[in-house]
This record gives C-alpha cells, sequence and structure tokens, in this order.
C-alpha cells in the first residue's frame, strides 16, 4: 500500500504547476471503457480518448493485464540492454507494415525528432550538406521539441523561442502544385500528415499523395507521414497510409500506440535505417519493457479484422447523427474525416467557438475536443459501445440545443 495522499483540487493547478495548460474545472480520477469519472463521482462519456490516445478505452483488461504482468517483471534496463517486450513490438510493427525497422521512443515529437534527424543524415551521407531541406505543409502539427515545431511551422506555436531550425519551407495541404514549384534537388525530406489532425481534421486527397510520393522519388527526398494521430487503427487500417495506399519512406508513430501508456516509433526500412548507426542517436527511456508490454498488447487487440471493421461501422454511426444534429441546429456546415477521426465544421454563425461547444458538451457529461477554433473533434476509443455512441450523442444533442438556444 501507498502512503495516504493529502486531498487536492483543480485550484492547485493553478498554484503549482506552469501555467502553460488550462485545463477543464474537473479533474477524472477513474475510467472504466467510454466512461470517465470525476472527483464529485459524475459520470462523463468520454469521446476525446485522450487527444486520439485511449485507443481501446479507459482500463481495458487487455492493457491493465499486460502493463501488470510486466510491472512484476521488468520496467526498464536502458538501450545498454535490449528487452523481450521491444523486439516482440518491433515484430509487430514490422510483420504489418511496410517497414523493416523500428525505433522506440516516448512521444509524437521524438518519434517525429527522429524521423527528421534520419531524413538529413541520410541525405547528408547520400548526397552531402547542401540536400537537407525539408518540405512542410501550412498548419501541420508535429510536436513541440524546437525541431518539431519549426517543421510545423504554426507562429502561435514556434516564436518567441529564438533562432528556429533553418532549411524548412511550408506548402498548402492538399496543393499539389505548390509541393511541385517547392521541391528540388535541396530537398530530403517532404512531411505530411495523411489527415491534419489539430488543425481541424481535414484528410489528404489519394492524388495528393500519390504526387507527393512521385514528386519525392524524382527529387531524391524521403517521403514522412506523420501518423502520431492517424495511426494504429483509427482510420479503420491499421496505418492511414494503408487506407490511402501510398507508402512512405519513414513513418512516426506514438499516442495511439501506447493506449495511454507513453510511447512512440519511427518506423523506416533496412536501408535508411542503417544511417542511424550505433551513438548517432538514442533516449534512455525509448524501448522501455513496460511502455513495449503494453504496447504488444494494443496492437494484439486492434490490428483485427474486427476491431478495424467495427471503426468503419462506428464511423458512420457518428457521421450520421452528427449530420443531423449538425443540421437541425444549424450548428455545422460539414462532418469530416476517415474512421474514428472525426471533425464537425462549424458554421459561419458559430465560427471560432470550438470552445463554448466544448464546454455546453462538459456539462451535459461528454466529452469532446477541439481541433482549432472552428472544428469540433470527435477521437473516441475504437471499441467504444454502440450503446455509449449512442448516449454520448444524446449528450451532444441536448449540449447543442442548449448551446444554440441561448
Ligand atoms: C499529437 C501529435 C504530435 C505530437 O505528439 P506528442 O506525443 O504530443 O509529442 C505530432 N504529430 C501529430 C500529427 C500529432 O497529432
Amino acid at each position: 500500500m501507498s502512503a495516504p495522499q493529502a486531498p487536492v483540487h483543480r485550484a492547485d493547478f493553478d498554484q503549482v504547476m506552469v501555467p502553460n495548460y488550462a485545463p477543464a474545472a474537473f479533474i477524472p480520477v477513474r475510467g472504466a471503457g467510454s466512461r470517465v469519472w470525476d472527483q464529485a463521482g459524475r459520470e462523463l462519456i468520454d469521446f476525446a480518448g485522450g487527444i486520439a490516445v485511449n485507443v481501446l478505452g479507459h482500463a481495458h483488461p487487455a492493457l491493465v493485464g499486460a502493463l501488470t504482468e510486466q510491472a512484476n517483471k521488468l520496467w526498464h534496463v536502458s538501450n545498454v540492454f535490449t528487452n523481450e517486450p521491444a523486439l516482440r513490438l518491433a515484430h509487430k510493427l514490422v510483420d504489418a507494415t511496410f517497414a523493416d525497422r523500428a525505433f522506440f521512443c516516448n512521444s509524437g515529437a521524438e518519434a517525429n525528432e527522429a524521423a527528421f534527424k534520419l531524413a538529413r543524415r541520410v541525405a547528408h551521407d547520400r548526397f552531402g550538406p547542401e540536400k537537407h531541406e525539408i518540405i512542410a505543409t501550412v498548419n501541420s502539427f508535429h510536436g513541440r521539441t524546437l525541431f518539431t515545431v519549426s517543421v510545423g511551422g504554426q507562429p502561435k506555436y514556434s516564436d518567441g523561442f529564438g533562432p528556429k531550425i533553418t532549411g524548412i519551407s511550408h506548402v498548402p495541404y492538399n496543393d499539389l502544385e505548390a509541393l511541385k514549384a517547392q521541391i528540388s534537388d535541396k530537398t530530403c525530406a517532404v512531411v505530411i500528415e495523411p489527415i491534419q489532425g489539430e488543425s481541424g481534421v481535414v484528410p489528404a486527397d489519394v492524388a495528393y499523395l500519390q504526387g507527393a510520393r512521385e514528386l519525392c522519388d524524382k527529387h531524391n527526398a524521403l517521403l514522412i507521414f506523420d501518423e502520431v494521430q492517424t495511426g494504429v487503427g483509427r482510420t479503420g487500417s491499421l496505418f492511414a497510409y494503408q487506407h490511402y495506399g501510398v507508402t512512405p519512406d519513414i513513418l512516426s508513430s506514438a499516442k495511439s500506440l501506447g493506449g495511454g501508456f507513453p510511447i512512440g516509433a519511427m518506423l523506416t526500412t533496412e536501408d535508411l535505417a542503417k544511417h542511424l548507426a550505433v551513438g548517432t542517436h538514442g533516449t534512455t527511456y525509448g524501448g522501455n519493457p513496460l511502455a513495449c508490454a503494453v504496447a504488444n498488447a494494443v496492437l494484439d487487440v486492434v490490428n483485427t479484422p474486427e476491431v478495424l471493421a467495427g471503426v468503419k461501422a462506428k464511423h458512420q454511426k457518428f457521421k450520421a447523427r452528427l449530420e443531423q444534429i449538425g443540421e437541425k441546429y444549424g450548428l455545422f456546415t460539414q462532418v469530416r474525416g476517415v474512421g474514428l477521426l472525426i471533425g464537425c465544421v462549424l458554421s459561419e454563425a458559430w465560427k471560432g467557438k470550438a470552445k463554448d461547444v466544448f464546454n455546453a458538451a462538459e456539462k451535459e457529461g461528454l466529452m469532446v475536443l477541439q481541433a482549432g477554433p472552428d472544428v469540433v473533434r470527435f477521437a473516441p476509443s475504437l471499441v467504444v459501445e454502440d450503446a455509449d455512441i449512442d448516449e454520448g450523442l444524446d449528450r451532444f444533442e441536448r449540449a447543442a440545443a442548449k448551446l444554440t438556444q441561448a
């Protein structure tokens, strides 16, 4: 048993935490499936999924089992030694994807950091220092380290921290002509989110990803897909690249990969991986046995025909009802996204007010997400029960009714 702990409240956040977040007024203390309870015992339905992380909901027995079994065995050894869960996880990811090699880390930003460093390293080794330019897309999001905010290129995340990483340019998303005009033999990599997540759940067009693939091949540039948000079943395929049928050279994964336990992965081919020779890159915690044991269990459940087909069926259920609600209350004009990454684009009258929708939903006992100020985002558990979808969308409709009548 652990020692008794002093009570804490939301107000403590403002006393003892760095003020870089503005968390909701309640504190969740327990979860089961797609339900969460707060300190006061109030129950909420969770369509936020910890921002596309809780891929199997809360306290899924397979994940609790994997975590506790590993917790009783071995937590950490560092990368001076390898470990069984990491090797099993790498085998699973290699077997299920284009990749031959995996690198494990602890977050999406770190997976992208490794991807960008690998791309630059490969170009440096093969072509020399001139070929180091990275092309990313406007409004992309790749994490919060200095390299990843520089590649993301959004001033609200990257300005005010001194000099940025240079050699990075940004072209409009889904605009193949713009990419064609920007790419050159100095380009080492093009990085794309197959669906822009944070910036409004904007899916790529198939022709755009195909065209990007061709342009990269023509200019000896690597195609990087940031699948931190779209990966691990979210689209109804294990990874979004499989949904689109366009294969990258490097793929980054995190969020859903650990189902709530921190882990990230960079996947790539053998030919590219060899450029990260011993000592070129690393992380103390990356591939730690606890994280990898949980991720193994996540993949065992998610990468099955039943769960992946279920994602597509649940998408239809969400979409049909959300379109109906959007129309009835004049709240949104479009419901977009793939699988269980869904964005509702607010109508002219509600533009900029995604936070109001978030607050109204919370009052009805429902957790949703924003994706920028103009889009309400849903990223629930992939195994959310149909009854929970119905109940959650009933709550959402009540929120929409109250909000639009106020
Ligand atoms: C969340 C996210 C990241 C950053 O992941 P962290 O684990 O927060 O570092 C990177 N790319 C995309 C597409 C994301 O959605």
